[in-house]
């Protein structure tokens, strides 16, 4: 048997599941194959897989260096319930029992150590990772190496030291959700990575629709959109602890059901929040974005910001904790002015306990004030929402207008735009690529202005020839055009436009041009797309729900670590009656199987042989 077929073996036996999802295949093959990787994976992707499965595979032993206590406590938490030996060390320790710990690390108990930045270079870790087999170093959460990021955490620093001081290099993998190109060189050259593997998924969450409402009183937004989605589980994320306590309160007078959560409540209290919601006890929770890191809830349909976070890497990590269990969800983002003076003075005042020094503050200052300035301009474009984000994160959409967000919905339609292409290009040339975007605008619209004027452009055959489209209609062919390659924008200072390799082929006409524009000059709003969802049981998944909330509290762990929402709707519409079935089921794999197993098949039992007799009673 192959590694890799080893590989698969432990996807289904231990993990449940029958299927590698994209990307993920790729990167176990190269990590087992030694080689050491770069992989950039969105939110719920599925990253942990792609190291667990070859830390399974290996040898030896794999450490794990992860940023937060909570994430690690989670994940060697799961692993246990599948019958995976892992422990964490971390300052949630007693001396004592990281002293045991490292003991049984090195008598090989574990096949996963899950440990803080912090720890590598302490004297006892360090002889303990001396001696012992390690077969892979994996980064988790990545960007934290950064100053690019908004992550930076000066213990990643110490990884790479770390691994030099290792007799025996092992293969080095680094993960992240959250990467521009800038901070996946500096993970690469601040890791030394050695030739990486790099994987890229793509950012787009095709899933997710993306809304920004701005101006207008706050909460009677964020009340109208709750109650577009009543019935649905969402996160609402508010920049202070004292917002939370406000719109919590608000809600709740309005009878919403909802709970706050944020890091200076009491613990006990914080943790029934976040029980009362992972659970679905209760649909919304409105909290800081301390919630969320390590919060495996799949059904969340909805996050909301009440207040624009500072960069569209935090933005885009909250609100892609919705729709991980791959159903539609809304992104909806709440925009004011003050949220940008809000943020400028948190970043001013970022730097006045830092341990950095002048020079490094003050390019950490600078990086910090150009993604606020990104983030700012995503709040208030009339763009496509979902193509800004694509292109931060350095990827190319494959159209201008994605379809599925608030701005491309204001205004939608799909039309045949040949001729109108035809002239833009044509336009181009004859302004013969001298003019900037705004100019190009103002001949096809037939604007007299300072400038057409004084060139005389307003003279030129295509003055004026697209006047009926209105202005985002033309600017929005104009950035299909560019994407087509029929269009160049220069870089520099002063952005032409030009014509691109494919104008030519363009203006020949042999294919029609089809783009998703608005009526030409209104602006008709259309209803969003809606997915076909799978039919569920209702019944019987809260019947199973309740019972693994009741596992779950036995067992002092959150329930998704029991099974998650994917894995109850699974066996909802499996309803296994034998192990074999149940073993079909994703997310049950032979360690839960032995412990959940019999209890949800005997509830799945009970049910039906109730629904039977409800049946048998009815037709007497
Ligand atoms: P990430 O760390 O990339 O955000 P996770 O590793 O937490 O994502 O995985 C998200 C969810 O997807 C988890 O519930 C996990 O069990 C599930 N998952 C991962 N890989 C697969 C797979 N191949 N098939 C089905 N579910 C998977
Ligand atoms: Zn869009």
């Amino acid at each position: 048997m192959t590694e890799l077929d080893r590989a698969r073996q432990v996807l289904a036996d231990v993990f449940g599941y029958d299927a590698f999802r994209p990307g993920q295949e790729s990167v176990i093959a190269a990590i087992l194959a030694g080689r050491d990787v770069m992989a950039v994976m969105p939110t719920g992707a599925g990253k942990s897989l792609c190291y667990q499965i070859p830390a399974l595979v290996l040898p030896g032993i794999t450490l794990v260096v992860s940023p937060l206590i909570s994430l690690m406590q989670d994940q060697v938490g799961a692993l246990l319930q599948n019958g995976v030996r892992a422990a964490y060390i971390n300052s949630s320790l007693t001396e004592r029992q990281i002293t045991l710990a490292l003991h049984n690390a090195a008598r090989g108990v574990y096949r996963i150590v899950y440990v803080a930045p912090e720890r590598l270079m302490t004297p006892n870790f360090l002889a303990f990772a001396k001696s012992a087999p390690i077969d892979q170093v994996v980064v988790d959460e990545a960007h934290c190496v950064s100053q690019w990021g908004q992550d930076f955490r000066p213990g990643y620093l110490r990884i790479e030291p770390f691994i030099r001081e290792l007799p025996r290099r092992p293969r080095v993998s680094a993960f992240t959700a959250t990467a521009t190109e800038s901070v996946r060189q500096d993970i690469i050259r601040l890791l030394r990575l050695r030739d990486p593997f790099c994987a890229a998924t793509g950012f787009d969450r095709p899933n997710l629709f993306f809304e920004v409402r701005r101006g207008g009183d706050r909460n009677a937004q964020l009340l109208s959109f709750l109650q577009e989605h009543r019935g649905q589980s969402g996160i609402v994320y508010c920049g202070t602890r004292k917002g939370v306590e406000e719109i919590t309160r608000m809600l709740v007078s309005k009878g919403i059901d909802a709970v706050g959560y944020h890091a200076g409540m009491d613990d006990e209290t914080r943790q029934q929040a976040q029980e009362d919601f992972v659970s679905d006890r209760v649909p919304v929770i409105v909290a800081t974005n301390a919630f969320g890191m390590g919060i495996d809830k799949s059904n969340v349909s909805f996050v909301v910001h009440y207040n624009m976070p500072k960069d569209l890497e935090s933005y885009y990590q909250e609100a892609g904790r919705a729709g991980r269990d791959g159903e539609d969800a809304v992104c909806c983002l709440l925009y004011q002015p003050a949220d940008v003076r809000l943020n400028n003075f948190l970043i001013e005042h970022s730097m006045e306990a830092s341990e950095l020094d002048e020079q490094t503050q003050a390019v950490v200052l600078d990086r910090a004030r150009e993604r606020l300035k990104q983030m700012t301009f995503y709040a208030t474009t009339t763009g496509c929402l979902r193509t800004k984000i694509l292109r931060y994160f350095g990827e190319t959409p494959r159209k201008a207008r994605c379809g599925n967000c608030s701005a491309c919905m204001s205004a939608m339609g799909e039309r045949d735009v040949t001729r109108q292409a035809g002239q833009i290009v044509s336009c181009v040339i004859a302004l013969k690529g001298r003019y900037g975007k705004g100019t190009v605008v103002s001949v096809l619209l037939g604007k007299r202005d300072e400038r057409t004027r004084e060139k005389e452009l307003d003279k030129l055959s295509a003055f004026g020839c697209l006047k009926d489209e209105g202005e985002s209609n033309v600017r929005t062919m104009i950035e299909e055009l560019v994407a087509d390659e029929a269009l160049e924008v220069t870089d520099g200072d002063y952005p032409r436009v030009k014509a691109g390799p494919r104008a030519m082929e363009l203006l020949r006409g042999d294919e029609p041009v089809h783009m998703t524009l608005g009526e030409p000059g209104s602006a008709a709003p259309r209803e969003r797309r809606v997915q076909q969802k799978l039919p569920v049981d209702k019944a019987l998944f809260s019947r199973l729900a309740a019972l693994r909330r009741d596992i779950a509290e036995e067992q002092h762990v959150p329930p998704f670590i029991i099974f998650t929402n994917a894995t109850l709707r699974d066996m909802t519409q499996k309803c296994p009656g034998t192990r074999e079935e149940m073993l079909r089921v994703a997310g049950v794999g032979t360690g839960k199987y032995d412990r959940y197993g019999r209890a949800f098949l005997d509830e799945i039992e009970r049910y039906q042989m109730e629904q039977e007799a409800g049946h048998a009673r009815k037709k007497r």
